[in-house]
């Protein structure tokens, strides 16, 4: 008999899908020996994160490494099988695919899309803000992404600009959606920044999709100002200037007045009257200024293990 915890049991049961294009593996059980590993490409929470080849197929890919120990020891079995989950079965431009997983005594290994670009955040810290065609391409982006998510009834919740990566054509993708999924809890509303949560959020009362929209609103602001709209000292005096909706446009930057329109009608207070993701797209300020093709900047595709 399997005495494995469910957990494990249920990552044997579900072999990893392969990374596209190399469908001749596709029932294949993937081992850390099917990988070259290369430079590491950051560190999060719970793992590092480095950039990898299949070795068969030569396809690059960037590998999550999670310690089963940190899994444990946070009792965060569930959410990381709910991120497998869902991320597994989202299939859209702008959001960074999961190839599948496997994992060895001590380890689980994600097999993520490689995102040349790095995180959007970075980009954010280097230019100070951002132009308007740029955030309007990156808004435009994230609107269509979250539209297909709430489809299959995906809410983020955890989006910001930690989250959003870009790839080698400076096409915008969202990453991490499994801990978005527990980001109700009390522990990570605490630990992480209040910033980018709606105020139904912050008060740790019921939302549906239209958390998403806000924090649209939110990333639109620091997009084009640099900071976000409720900066503050403190995270209290955070929260009560997102409870009030204390939204203010200083007169410099300069911005235009239909950006600061589609702001405006996103940082509601009654989650009902937000902008719809359909009326953010054809919204004037997206339409007159976002790329079609969702790509800012192109950097060189160069190849990353050549470094
Ligand atoms: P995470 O554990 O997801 O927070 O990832 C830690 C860091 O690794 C991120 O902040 C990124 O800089 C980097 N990273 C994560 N996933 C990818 C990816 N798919 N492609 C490129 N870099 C990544």
């Amino acid at each position: 008999m399997d005495r494995r915890p469910g957990f494990w049991k249920f990552m044997s049961a579900h072999p990893p899908r392969p990374p596209e294009p190399a469908p001749r593996i596709s029932t294949k059980q993937w081992s850390i020996d099917d990988f070259e590993i290369g430079k590491p490409l950051g560190k999060g929470k719970f793992g590092r994160v480095y950039l990898a080849r299949e070795i068969k197929s030569k396809y690059v890919v960037a590998l999550k490494v999670i310690f089963k120990q940190q899994i444990e020891k946070y009792r965060l079995h569930h959410q990381l099988r709910r991120e497998m989950e869902i991320q597994t079965d989202l299939r859209h431009p702008n959001v960074l695919r999961l190839f599948g997983w496997f994992h060895d005594a001590t380890r689980i290994f994600l097999i993520l899309e490689y995102a040349h670009g790095g995180e959007l955040y970075k980009e954010l810290s280097k230019s100070h803000r951002f132009s308007e065609r740029q955030a309007a391409t990156y808004i435009a982006s994230l609107a269509q992404a979250l539209a297909y998510c709430h489809g299959k009834h995906v809410i983020h919740r955890d989006i910001k600009p930690e989250n959003l990566l870009l790839d080698h054509e400076g096409r915008l993708k969202i990453a991490d959606f499994g801990w978005s999924v527990q980001s109700e809890s009390k522990r990570r509303t605490m630990c992480g920044t209040l910033d980018y949560l709606a105020p139904e959020m912050v008060e740790n009362k019921e939302h549906d999709y239209s958390v998403d929209n806000w924090t649209l609103g939110v990333l639109c602001y620091e997009f084009l100002y640099g900071v976000p709209p409720f900066e503050a000292e403190s995270q209290r005096d955070t929260f009560r200037r997102i409870m009030k909706v204390d939204l203010s446009f200083p007169s410099k930057p300069a911005v235009s007045t239909e950006a600061k329109n589609l702001i405006s009608q996103l940082l509601v207070k009654d989650s009902s009257k937000r902008l719809s993701l359909q009326k953010i797209m054809e919204h004037p300020w997206i339409v007159q200024n976002a790329d079609p093709m969702g790509s800012c900047s192109k950097l060189h595709n160069t190849n990353p293990f050549s470094n």
